[in-house]
């Protein structure tokens, strides 16, 4: 089997399913191919193999790719072209991975349907009236539908576990800082990792290896000792302390995504873990105050966005702020507007101390709870969310439901903390995602248990 053979095989998969999946914005196939054929003259010649030699990966459009656009999926950016490639791009370029093409997603990773994406929903391969999850829907449905062998995500609030959840497939977020932010369109500078969606536990520790590491380009980049997560992958569970958070299976949790959950973690306790119930007791303002600090710093991040740097630049402006008023008037969507709005708002003096200030406190406490649980436990594990995926259209019109949906993954990136979603069986036809949370920079454990459990 050549390298050529594998990327062959990723394009023909896209020709068959994607006008059904819709998962890409961008194919990137001359350079993929070209790729592929270096890689195969050097499988000849040597018998040196980067980490990922020759896989077919996907990159959510938020990723930044030297010479191949890079849109966000905003009207804002459909005409970017970077300069240079993201840390983790260059990573990827390293292991020898293949980059087949650019993913869609929610505007800005602002959403969790794909339905914010300016282009085109993605739909979700298990079935197609219902949506992939996001924002990194099309990272997530490429890998179900098999059209790349894995891909990578962003997750800010739950965007690379809610939809890898949705549509049956594992996706990790990383402890803040382990993987490089460079290059990484921000949204949510203080919440945004970049991880790893694949259809295994051992693919993700694979991805995970390559692009984790220090990044003096990221000044939030964890200066850490890289550990060897392909050999945490032992199988053994034994003795280790699993709490459930009471707030986590409780009201508002689909009883069918209860029970499988229930069923996952007898697995568990019969491979030898012990389960316990805990409380996590500030989950109930974890959504309120995410929504807040996520649309404070993206309002304060997407300044930048102003017609004259990056982008689309409207046409015939009166004088430079009327530059300034069109291009974002007509380059955002309207729940990136929202959020700048929002952010606007509660960062404005008057009220900075009322809802900003107010909202970091409970980040704070809710961090703190975790710390708690903590102390006497290894993972805490309960459902990625609360219900399986929804239809096409059901919630576009309502955003206060769609940021319910994020309850039980906006907790973990308010406390920097690594997590997983595993599927843990289907219920209704589709796929429930199980979600094992660790200690900061402690991916070994989360990986061990998400593998011993698959
Ligand atoms: N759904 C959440 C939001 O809309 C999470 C997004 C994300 O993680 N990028 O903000």
């Amino acid at each position: 089997l050549s390298v050529s053979d594998l990327v062959n095989a990723s394009y023909e998969r896209i020709g068959q399913v994607e006008d059904k999946v819709k998962a890409f914005l961008t194919l990137d196939e001359e350079n993929a191919r070209k790729t592929a054929q270096l890689l195969d003259e050097q499988l000849g010649k040597s018998d040196e193999r980067g980490l990922l030699f020759g896989l077919p990966i996907g990159i959510k459009d938020n990723i930044v790719t030297e010479g191949v656009t890079t849109t966000c999926a905003s009207q804002f950016l459909r005409n970017f072209n970077p300069v240079y490639d993201a840390t983790v791009v260059r990573k990827l370029k390293e292991a020898q991975a293949v980059s087949v093409g650019k993913l869609n997603m929610d505007e800005f990773a602002m959403g969790g349907s794909n339905e914010n994406s300016s282009f085109h929903t993605t739909y979700n391969p298990w079935n197609t009236e219902y949506v992939p999850g996001g924002s990194s829907g099309g990272s997530a449905a490429a890998v179900a539908a098999g059209e790349v062998y894995f891909s990578l995500g962003s997750d800010t609030g739950g965007s690379i576990r809610q939809p890898a959840a949705y549509c049956g497939i594992v996706g990790m977020k990383p402890t803040y800082g382990l993987v490089s932010r460079f290059g990484l369109v921000a949204f949510a500078s203080s919440l945004d990792q970049i991880g790893p969606l694949s259809k295994n536990v051992e693919d993700s520790a694979y991805l995970l290896q390559a692009i984790a590491g220090h990044d003096p380009q990221d000044s939030t980049s964890a200066n850490v000792n890289i550990p060897d997560y392909l050999s945490a992958l032992t199988g053994d569970v034994q003795g280790l302390r699993i709490a459930v958070p009471k707030e986590y299976m409780g009201e508002g949790i689909d009883p069918q995504v209860r029970e499988a959950v229930v069923s996952a973690l007898k697995v568990l306790e019969g491979l030898g873990a012990v389960v316990e119930e805990v409380s996590l007791p500030h989950t109930e303002y974890a959504v309120a105050s995410y929504y807040l600090l996520a649309s404070s710093e993206a309002s304060s991040n997407l300044a930048r966005f102003d017609g004259v740097r990056y982008g689309v630049r409207a046409d015939n402006p009166k004088n430079l702020l009327d530059l300034y008023l069109k291009s974002r008037s007509e380059g955002f969507g309207p729940e990136v507007k929202r959020r700048i709005m929002l952010g606007t708002y509660s960062l404005s003096s008057g009220y900075y101390d009322a809802y900003y200030l107010k909202a970091q406190k409970v980040r704070t406490l809710i961090k703190q709870d975790f710390d708690k649980v903590f102390e006497q436990y290894d993972v805490v594990i309960g459902p990625t969310a609360p219900t399986t995926a929804f239809k096409v259209g059901s919630q576009v019109d309502d955003p206060i439901t769609m940021y319910l949906n994020d309850i039980l993954t906006i907790p973990v990136n308010l406390a920097g903390i690594p997590a997983i979603s595993v599927p843990c069986g289907l219920a209704d036809g589709l796929p429930v995602g199980l979600q094992i949370i660790g200690k900061a920079l402690d991916e070994s454990t989360v990986l061990r248990v998400a593998h011993a459990y698959e």
